[in-house]
């Protein structure tokens, strides 16, 4: 991939230009959620001013047109994710909606006593509590594989936790507290290997680099529009056809059914046995600008550039006296956790927003592994596309600034 030292895109984000006490907005809380650009804004708001009308069973042309922009947006991310078929994704309200879908639908349909659901020591709260949830009513048993001191897995530990009571693996892609990229192919295969399912929380990583479902091999893929450059509210949940078809409701209501009556109902095809209700239309449509949004751009340009940046940025903060980073993957995704000696992070989130230098403090829902780590939490900076050298240069100033006030880091 070509590596552009610069993307010069903050133009297009109308927030980035606005102030914020008084100084230039350096907006390092990607991995929260990401800032919008015009096109996806307008997306939004054409969509209410020309295409309003409800979907999937109006006879007028309002309707069908608004249908049709529906599913193109499943087409787009059938595309962003290279899923086989557009019936294989899912419309959710997010990556946590997705994971509860399947622990609902899939789990409850095929979990029973004593069986294992194996997630990572580095999972996002979403997924820990859907599978402890499904554990509790089942009687199924939640393991972990271990996270190793440099914050990646331990694949030795991984293999001998997959056994045949395994049913399913939730592993993330690419962690929100640490930037950890994890060999989801590999792990894939090997859980296959042992009869399990998988499922791969993608919140972090559909926005910072390609995704291939089919080359991966999964049987879920879930991802939030949000931190996409997207609306929030709006996600989708991927699943291989067979498993999806095989899957029972997990909401009722119009649009998820094929007939209705007192008796019985009947279920749609997928995937709008799975959409019950009136969708977040407006949401899918500006998901879908989003997604064009970074195909334009390039996501293996965009991976390019936010993994230089990332270099960067941890020379910079690694040259600063008192700072240890959390989380030192070879592979890692635009994320950097770091401690600084004396300062807890909350307040030195409260010092950066001083300077207009937006950053994360706390456990990032990822309890269990700041336990790991043995430490309250991390400040995170994330970082996105349209993030610059001098937002880097910003955000070390400004820790220098917090440490000379603590009177630390001499
Ligand atoms: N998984 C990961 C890795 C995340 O970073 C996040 C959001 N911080 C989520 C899941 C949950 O996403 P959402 O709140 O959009 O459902």
């Amino acid at each position: 991939a070509s590596r552009p030292s610069q993307l010069n895109r903050k133009d297009d984000f109308p927030i980035l230009s606005r102030p914020v006490k008084g100084r230039r907005l350096v907006y390092l809380d990607n991995g929260a959620t990401t800032q919008k650009p015009l096109s996806v804004i307008q997306a939004e708001s054409q969509y209410y001013e020309q295409s309003n009308a409800n979907i999937h069973r109006g006879v007028h042309w309002l309707s069908q047109h608004s249908t049709d922009l529906y599913e193109q947006g499943r087409e787009s991310v059938r595309r962003l994710l290279n899923a086989a078929r557009a019936e294989e994704i899912v419309f959710t309200r997010g990556t946590t909606e997705a994971i509860n879908l399947v622990a609902y639908s899939w789990g409850w349909a095929n979990l029973k006593e004593g069986d294992e659901i194996l997630v990572t020591g580095m999972e996002h709260h979403s997924n820990i509590v859907p599978w402890q949830l499904l554990c509790e009513r089942t009687g199924a048993h939640l393991r972990v594989v271990p996270v190793t001191d440099s914050g990646e897995l331990d694949l030795d530990e991984y293999r001998a936790l997959l056994n045949t009571r395994t049913r399913l693996v939730g592993i993330v892609h690419v962690s929100n507290a640490l930037g950890t990229v994890n060999p989801v192919t590999e792990m894939t295969r090997l859980a296959h290997d042992a009869g399990a399912l998988v499922l791969i929380d993608g919140a972090q990583a559909v926005a910072h680099q390609v995704v291939d479902v089919q080359a991966i091999g999964c049987d879920f893929y879930v991802f939030s529009g949000h931190k996409l450059y997207g609306p929030t509210g709006m996600g989708a949940l991927y699943a291989r056809y067979d498993v999806l078809n095989d899957m029972p409701p997990w909401q009722g209501g119009g649009d998820m059914i094929h007939t209705v009556s007192f008796e019985r109902s009947t279920y749609a095809d997928v995937p709008q046995r799975f959409e019950a209700g009136t969708p977040n239309i407006a949401g899918v449509v500006a998901m879908d600008a989003a997604i064009r949004y970074v195909e334009d751009v390039g996501l293996d340009v965009i991976a390019a550039y936010e993994h230089d940046l990332l270099q960067r940025a941890t020379e910079q903060l690694l040259a600063l006296p008192g700072i240890r980073l959390i989380g030192t993957a070879n592979d890692k995704a635009g994320i950097l956790s770091f401690v600084v000696d004396g300062i807890h992070p909350h307040d030195l989130g409260t010092i950066l927003d001083t300077e207009g230098v937006a950053i994360r403090a706390g456990h990032h829902c990822a309890m269990p592994l700041m336990t790991r780590f043995g430490i309250p939490g991390t400040a995170r900076a994330s970082l996105a596309l349209y993030n610059t050298e001098d937002d880097v240069v910003a955000l070390a100033a400004a820790l220098r600034k917090a440490q000379k006030l603590f009177g630390t880091g001499q």
